[in-house]
């Protein structure tokens, strides 16, 4: 069949219903007893709803957090997981983020790429299918999430009391699939040492980054001496011979020294200088006192070069996920306070993360460290050879000339929330990558080719029984 003339057909009925929804300002606020994350989130999935009563699907919200749409009868359920809510527009936009405008073949606004016209796209492709009238082997479910950009709260709602679909798809990536994505943790090293700080140079405080999943960009760390000359002097040393870029400044006994790196994200740390490395690599050059000693110490042996969590002992690699990966995003010394390292984890699927950990932690104690605030992820896996991908892939490929094979990534999508899920779509190879940024826009043409091939796929899966012969 012909899909990609019979998407054309619904043009400007796919338009009307996606302006409708990219004009409701769904970023999380707080929330009250009906409206978990705000009211906005919250019209825009019964939004989604009334578009699936008009067309005669059958729908359900759960707990004002989520619901689904659904489509055809039988055992089996296919899901498909979109979301609603959005980020806050932030400043720098030519048009009312949510005033949604055509420039140039885009549409642009709030949450066009993220993922209101994925989200679109896949409700068309089951409508479609229903105007079609074909006989459909098993039960199909476009489930909207309306906190996806913050906690997750509408999944975990969601699937708390709906059962989960023996397989699916997210559209919210980027095609052509990705169909492995890494475990991430993050948790604080945290230092428990008492000892008071005593001595000649005492480290006041050493500071850098915000963010567990990003790079620092600087470092700053200010000591006490009664020798300032002397530390300024090692200091603009280190520089020289060294080559990075920083300063100091002196004000009576206190010194404070800035050094500079360069800021990647968090899953490709050696993308990136992490300042706070270069940092604790001049002041273990120095005399400190027996705390910040530790401290540093610390640093130098565990952090400082470690990308792949070799020096945690929780490396792994896997051949088509790749190798482990560490992040030290927040490093935050204070000479009597609360002192950590604060990292972000990522690791391929095989590694017995647990047991890992554990070993890690035994080796910590002598060293008057501890693991403090871990947040935990596992990996998210589906074969490559599963007919799911074969039958997705091949819906994208009909439709492109592009044979790009499927990915696995760092990061983590929400198709991970499905037990047999991957994300697909809907940005392709050529897109512009505008998620979360000011003038965010999505080609027209694109919209309706990523409609065309979810309708394509729900066609191959829902109708043919996974057949993928043309
Ligand atoms: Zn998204």
């Amino acid at each position: 069949m012909d899909f990609k003339s019979i998407v054309k057909e619904y043009e400007s009925k796919i338009m009307e219903d996606l302006f409708g929804l990219l004009s409701i300002d769904s970023v999380r606020t707080k929330g009250t007893k009906d409206a978990p994350v705000g009211q906005g989130p919250k019209d825009a999935l019964l939004y989604m709803l009334s578009l699936a009563e008009r067309d005669g699907m059958t729908t359900k919200v759960v707990e004002n957090l989520a619901g689904h749409i659904e489509l055809g009868q039988g055992e089996d359920l296919f899901g498909i997981l979109g979301h609603v809510d959005v980020v806050p527009a932030g400043s720098g936009w030519d048009t009312d983020p949510f005033k949604p405008e055509i420039k140039d073949g885009y549409i642009v606004a709030r949450g066009v790429q993220d993922d209101k016209g994925p989200t679109i796209a896949a409700y068309y492709a089951m409508k479609i299918l229903k105007d079609l009238d074909l006989e459909l082997n098993q039960r199909v479910r476009l489930i909207i999430g309306t906190d996806e950009e913050s906690d997750w709260q509408c999944t975990d709602a969601y699937f708390k009391q709906e059962e989960m679909p023996s397989a699916g798809f997210a559209p919210d990536a980027e095609f052509p699939l990705i169909y492995g994505e890494k475990g991430m943790t993050t948790f604080d090293l945290v230092l428990n040492s008492d000892i008071k700080p005593l001595g000649d140079h005492v480290l006041l405080s050493f500071d850098s980054g915000e963010r567990y999943n990003m790079v620092p960009e600087s470092a700053i760390a200010v000591l006490k001496s009664t020798h300032v000359e002397d530390i300024v002097s090692a200091y603009e040393n280190y520089l020289k011979n060294t080559g990075e870029k920083g300063e100091s400044s002196v004000q009576d006994d206190e010194v404070t020294l800035t050094i500079y790196g360069k800021s990647a994200h968090g899953s490709t740390p050696q993308e990136g200088v992490n300042a706070a490395m270069l940092m604790i690599n001049f002041l273990k050059t120095i005399t400190i006192d027996d705390r910040a000693l530790k401290f540093i110490a610390f640093g130098d042996h565990f952090i400082v070069d470690n990308y792949d969590a070799k020096q945690f002992g929780i490396d792994y690699t896997h051949s088509e996920m790749g190798s482990s990966s560490v992040n030290t995003g927040v490093v935050k010394y204070v000479y009597d306070d609360s002192s950590y390292y604060g990292v972000n984890l990522r690791y391929p699927v095989g590694l017995d993360f647990k047991a890992a950990l554990e070993e890690f932690t035994k080796k910590l104690d002598i060293h008057h460290f501890e693991v403090e605030n871990l947040t935990h992820m596992v990996p998210h896996y589906v074969d490559k050879n599963d007919p799911l991908v074969k039958t997705l892939l091949a819906s994208y490929r009909k439709y492109t000339d592009d044979d790009t094979e499927p990915f696995t990534i760092g990061g983590g999508t929400y198709a991970r929330v499905m037990e047999r899920g991957v994300a697909f779509g809907a940005m392709f190879k050529d897109s512009l990558d505008t998620m979360h940024q000011k003038n965010e826009r999505m080609k027209v043409e694109e919209l309706l080719l990523a409609t065309t091939i979810y309708l394509e796929a729900l066609f191959r899966i829902l109708v043919r029984g996974g057949n993928n012969e043309d």
